[in-house]
């Protein structure tokens, strides 16, 4: 048997931005959130590969997109994911406090409803990491497209309080942008400072920011950080009214980023 000090996790990149993360025990593997299949299917290709898993965290096409390709060439990938209505080749429909074992690997996820971004959106969380999707970004979080600011408050609350050494795997390599804003909103965090110069250097070589770890986003991200009078008041600032505790602030926050 193999246990997770086994496991390997590997960010495959698609389109101009995702990383597709593929968990690894020996040669067999799971993918999360495949938006497109050929360089998942180029990996496990080079890596001679068996994909026995695949993870959905929502139903957006840049994270489902190469299910049905997928699904051609590892019919027995079993499918993981929180609704069949958005979503094809569903084999578990899952949503709060469901516990898996995957099929191919040995390895335990406990699931999260993480509403805010989509409806449905889910989070994976184990011993190797958390799988968050488009919820939980390094210094940033996802746009609402279908959630109200108070529901992505409280997914997000639901994730600051995993323990603090926990790897965060995000979709998306959204880190200098999203710390552009950060250092915006909380120029006095010398963490945040530091983190900055920190995160160009990685980009530089063009390698990834991710993963993150909770600890690090407690420390610099905005969006975690709604209660931190020097944020308050910068968003307070900005909107140009009285704000009413954290959730306010983290509303009155998320609109200003979408205007950045
Ligand atoms: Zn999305």
């Amino acid at each position: 048997m193999m246990n997770s000090s086994m496991t390997e996790v590997t960010p495959i990149r698609a389109f101009e931005d995702n990383y597709i993360w593929c968990i690894r025990q020996g040669k067999r593997c799971a993918v999360v959130d495949p938006g497109d299949a050929k360089p998942v299917l180029a990996f496990l290709q080079q890596h001679q590969l068996t994909l026995t898993d695949i993870l959905i965290t929502h139903h957006h096409d840049d994270h489902i997109g190469g299910l049905s390709s997928l699904k051609d060439k590892f019919p027995d990938a079993v499918v993981y994911a929180a609704n069949r209505e958005r979503i094809s080749h569903v084999d578990h429909c899952l949503s709060e406090g469901d516990k898996i074992t995957l099929d191919g690997l040995s390895l335990q996820f406990e699931v999260f409803d993480v509403p805010g971004h989509t409806r449905d959106h889910i989070a994976f969380f184990g011993s190797v990491g958390l799988f968050c999707g488009d919820t939980l970004f390094s210094a940033g979080c996802g746009r609402l497209f279908e959630g109200s600011a108070e529901q992505m408050f409280g997914s997000l609350q639901k994730l600051a309080k995993l323990p603090a050494n926990t790897k965060v795997y995000c979709a998306h390599e959204y880190t200098l942008a999203n710390l552009r804003f950060a250092s915006e909103v909380e120029p006095g965090n010398h963490q945040l400072r530091d983190y900055v110069s920190q995160a160009k250097q990685i980009r530089i070589k063009d390698q990834p920011t991710l993963p993150s770890t909770i600890a690090r986003e407690l420390s610099i991200n905005p969006f975690l950080r709604c209660d931190q009078p020097e944020v308050l008041q910068r968003v307070a600032q900005h909107a140009g009214k009285v704000l009413h505790g954290e959730k306010d602030t983290f509303a009155a926050l998320r609109s200003w980023k979408d205007q950045f």
